[in-house]
Order: C-alpha cells, then structure tokens, then sequence
C-alpha cells in the first residue's frame, strides 16, 4: 500500500480518488485543490482536504501524489513534487512540449522517483481488439488503421477552450488517440499530416484529421470531431485477409475475412449510372463473417503497476520513452497544421 494525496479535485480528480482505492493498492491521505470550494467539497464527503501544497510536500507519509489539473499547470507542480521527494503519477497530456517534457523526466530521473503519465485508454477494449488483431495477424499483415471519436458538442466550455491553459483536442484527446495507435503499430513513424478544425472555437482545435505513416508502410488516420451530429465509425482496419470494423464503444468487433479472393460468378449491383462488379458486395460463400471476443480489462492495472514500480518489481508500463514519443508526435501534428506539409519524422 502507498500513500496517495490527487491534486486537483474537479472531474478528473475525484475519478481518481474513487479509482485509485478501487487498485487495491493505495491509500489515500487526501486531495489538495487551490479552490477553497473544492476542498470543502471533498471535506464534506469525508476527504481531508490540504491546506496548501507545501503542506502535502511536507507531509513525509506521502509516498505518490497524482496531478489532475490544467494541462499548462502539470510541469511547475510535477517538478516540484519530485524534487520533494514523492513519486508521481500525472494526468495527460503529461505537458505541452517535448522540452518542459524532458525538464520533468530529468527531475524524475535526479529524484530516483517514479513518473508516469495516466494513459488508461491503454485499456479501452477497443483498442485491445485492435491491438489483438494486429499482433495475431488474424486478418492479414495490416496495411491500414482508422481510429475516429466524433461528437457533437463542441470543446467543453471550461479551460479546455482555451489556449493559455494547454486547451484544444490534440491534446484533449489526441494524447489518448496518438497513444493507442503507437500501441497497436510497433513501427517507427515515417511521416506525419494534419489539418486541426476551428468549427465552434477559434483560440484552439475543436477537431482535427491526422495520418500517420510508419516505416512498415501501415497507415493511420486519426480523426477526433465535436460537431459530427452523425458520427463515424470508432475503429476500422485492412489487413491482407480481411477487415475488422468496431462501430462503437459498447459494440464487439466485426470481422470479415475473405475466403475465396478468385470468384467466377459476381453477381452486378445496379446503380443509377449502370452496373458494376467491382463494387458488388461480398456473401457468404467468398466471405468469413464473425463478432472477435471481447478482450478482458481492468484499467486499475495502471495504479497497480506504478505502485510495483515504486517498489522496484515491475517496470512502469508508460515509460518515459513512450511519453517522450507521444509528445514529439503531438508536436509534428501542431506544426504540420501550421505548415501545410507533410512532415517527416
Ligand atoms: P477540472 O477543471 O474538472 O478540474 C481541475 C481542478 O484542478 C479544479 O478543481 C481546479 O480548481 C484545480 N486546480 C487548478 N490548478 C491547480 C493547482 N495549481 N493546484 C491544485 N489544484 C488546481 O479538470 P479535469 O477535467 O479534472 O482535468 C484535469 C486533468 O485531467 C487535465 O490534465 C485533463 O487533461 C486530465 N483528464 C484526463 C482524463 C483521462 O481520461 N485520462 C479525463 C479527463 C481529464
């Protein structure tokens, strides 16, 4: 068991303190928030609430904190904890350049203590059937990956639209989106694209389109949009046997797998402008049609591992490496929309 006290008690923190009991593995001591209203929120649900942040760094019992608060705020507080001694696990995106990141990695590494990212759409079931898919070659060596979040809300009206606070998607979601596809795909990136949306708000993106090229020729395309009233697929992908398509969160995977790639006898579909065999649809005969497992999840894995870590038993599951990689890739997507131009890796 380790000492926890989050820091920051809005949405993402107070998932935390539920979330992190439910690993088993830590005890929590309290929150801290700068908002005195928070705090009396969290007193008034049996939580005790810190009077400063000096105060939770002085407090020897703690072992671990957990930052959950605005993206530009994560780099100041998680350096600060380090140095005092505590190990830390901090919200995505971890910070806004690749730069602060290294300063915070280099404190970590100067403290001798644990800091990771909390990257739990690692366990999203989603991506663990796409992941699947990929590593078993089930469907073929896979040449093509789409990953698609679409709403229809808007960027939430909070700091999350707004720039001086690390606001826009990309690093919203395009951290949980960009980490999961560097998941699924081994390969080093060869070549990255990016157009951002401006639809509800202009200060940061609402939205973006974003492809990424590996060195193995599999592509992605990452597309996250806030104003899609009819929203797209959440996971396609082709391999050389097949395709696999998860139409929504809640759903299981659909494969369909081909089994015949010669057939002598295509049935024409008509269109208006005439008929076509190319485009007629596949049946039984020529093709495999099956629902994949649902794989098994437990996001506490996260909390569980970095406390192994602490102890030196299992190496921490975001690694310093991987966050470094996400951020870099962030980085190329922000100047690849500036520039208009595909940007090598
Ligand atoms: P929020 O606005 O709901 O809460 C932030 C809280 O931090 C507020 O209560 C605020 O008063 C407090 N705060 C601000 N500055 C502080 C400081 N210096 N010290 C202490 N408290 C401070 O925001 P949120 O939705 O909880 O997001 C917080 C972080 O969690 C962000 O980095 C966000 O990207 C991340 N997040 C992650 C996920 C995920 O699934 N991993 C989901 C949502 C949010």
């Amino acid at each position: 068991m380790k000492n926890l006290v989050v820091i920051g008690y809005g949405g993402m923190g107070g998932w935390h303190v539920q979330h992190a009991l439910k690993s088993d593995v830590v005890k929590l001591l309290g929150i801290y928030d700068i908002d005195p209203k928070k705090a009396e929120l969290a007193e008034s649900r049996g939580i005790h609430a810190y009077a400063s942040f000096e105060e939770v760094l002085a407090d020897t019992a703690v072992d671990m904190v957990t930052v959950a608060i605005p993206n530009d705020q994560h780099k100041p507080v998680v350096i600060r904890a380090l140095e005092a001694g505590k190990n830390v696990l901090c919200e995505k995106p971890v910070t806004l350049s690749s730069e602060d990141l290294q300063d915070m990695i280099d404190a970590a590494n100067k403290a001798g203590k644990i800091f990771s990212v909390h990257q739990n759409r690692r366990w999203d079931v989603d991506t663990l059937a796409m992941k699947k898919l990929y590593e078993t070659g089930e469907i073929g060596e896979i040449f093509n990956i789409e990953s698609r979040v679409h709403g229809s809300r808007g960027i939430p009206s909070d700091w999350r639209g707004m720039k001086q606070y690390g606001g826009g998607m990309i690093y919203d979601w395009g951290i949980h989106l960009i980490d999961q596809i560097l998941q699924i795909v081994p390969s080093k990136i060869d070549t990255v694209f990016c157009r951002l949306d401006h639809i509800t708000n202009d200060e940061v993106d609402d939205g973006f389109k974003l492809e990424l090229m590996f060195e193995n020729g599999c592509r992605a395309y990452i597309e996250l949009g806030t104003y899609n009233f009819i929203p797209l697929p959440r996971f396609y992908m082709q391999g050389m046997k097949g395709t696999a398509l998860i139409t929504d969160w809640r759903e299981n995977c659909k494969v369909v797998k081909c089994k015949a790639w010669h057939e002598s006898d295509v049935m024409p579909v008509e269109t208006a402008a005439g008929l076509t065999k190319t485009m007629a649809p596949r049946d039984s005969i020529t093709v495999d049609e099956y629902e994949c497992e649902r794989p098994v999840s437990d996001v506490h894995d996260y909390y569980r591992n970095f406390v192994k870590a602490i102890d030196g038993i299992e190496p921490q599951l975001v690694t310093h490496e991987q966050m470094m990689l996400d951020m870099k890739v962030m980085e190329a997507a922000f100047k690849s929309a500036e520039l208009g131009q595909v940007i090598k890796f």
